[in-house]
């Protein structure tokens, strides 16, 4: 009798100990529930911008057309003088000898499109000489431009590279005469008032729909020769380098962010 007695208790205990717990896990759970409504961790402003998306390739409604295949109205020499490239038939060719040209308007942080073809190239064009221009982001960041069906040249100059910085993860240039398509995406360096950097540049290039930098962070800028480096500047043009080679270009737009 005391047994059993002594049985029935431990139970009693057992049960009411399971249901205190019960009762402290759905305590828990509702002032959860009431410091986290689903609401808590929504906004409704601002209210994002409608903008119309382009289509193959064309601007978003919201973007600054650079060249639209008629004239050079949007760029000018690096001397502030008219830029001496060639349009012809819808196309930005570079004419050797007139120099980089550069956006008249400034940019920071952006969202670039841009096409190009690299021409036939002649005996003399190997290596470097093959196909290579260059889209200077803020005037001094160059993602390459270069024909590279079978070049054997130093990777990190390879069409997608960050020029002497980082090589492209690969290789999805077509060919010769082909348009190539490039989508890059900027995020520009910031330097403190006493011009020390803040945070360095970041970049993701797409090529052909095919990403080739995926948020490389910038050492500096990109000289032929030595070593990367920062020096403090603002917005900056956009610069199209003249390598000597009659590199086309097409369907340039550009977006701020
Ligand atoms: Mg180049």
């Amino acid at each position: 009798m005391k047994k059993t007695l002594v049985l029935i208790g431990l139970a009693a205990w057992a049960f009411s100990s399971v249901f205190a717990q019960q009762q402290n896990v759905q305590q828990n759970q509702q002032q959860r529930r009431n410091e986290w409504k689903p609401e808590s961790t929504e906004w409704y402003t601002p209210v994002p911008a409608k903008v119309t998306p382009g289509s193959n390739g064309s601007a978003p409604s919201d973007a600054i057309i650079l060249f639209d295949g008629k004239d050079l109205s949007k760029w000018q020499a690096r001397d502030g003088s008219p830029a001496g490239w060639t349009v012809q038939n819808g196309e930005l060719i570079v004419a050797p000898g007139a120099g980089t040209i550069q956006t008249k308007d400034y940019f920071g942080s952006c969202q670039l499109h841009i096409e190009f073809k690299t021409p036939t190239p002649g005996p003399e064009n190997t290596l470097q000489m093959k196909g290579n221009s260059g889209i200077m982001l803020q005037s001094r960041y160059e993602v390459q431009i270069l024909d590279c069906d079978n070049n054997p040249t130093y990777v990190n100059g390879y069409v997608g590279s960050v020029y002497k910085q980082s090589a492209p993860l690969v290789n999805p240039f077509t060919g010769t005469n082909e348009w190539q398509v490039y989508d890059i995406y900027w995020k520009a360096p910031v330097f403190g008032t006493d011009d020390k950097l803040e945070s360095p540049a970041m970049i993701t290039v797409v090529l052909n729909g095919v990403v080739v930098q995926n948020n490389y962070i910038l050492k500096g800028s990109t000289p032929y020769t030595g070593l990367p480096k920062y020096v403090a500047h603002g917005r900056m043009p956009l610069t199209l380098q003249d390598h000597g080679v009659k590199v086309a270009f097409r369907n340039i737009w550009i977006r701020n962010l």
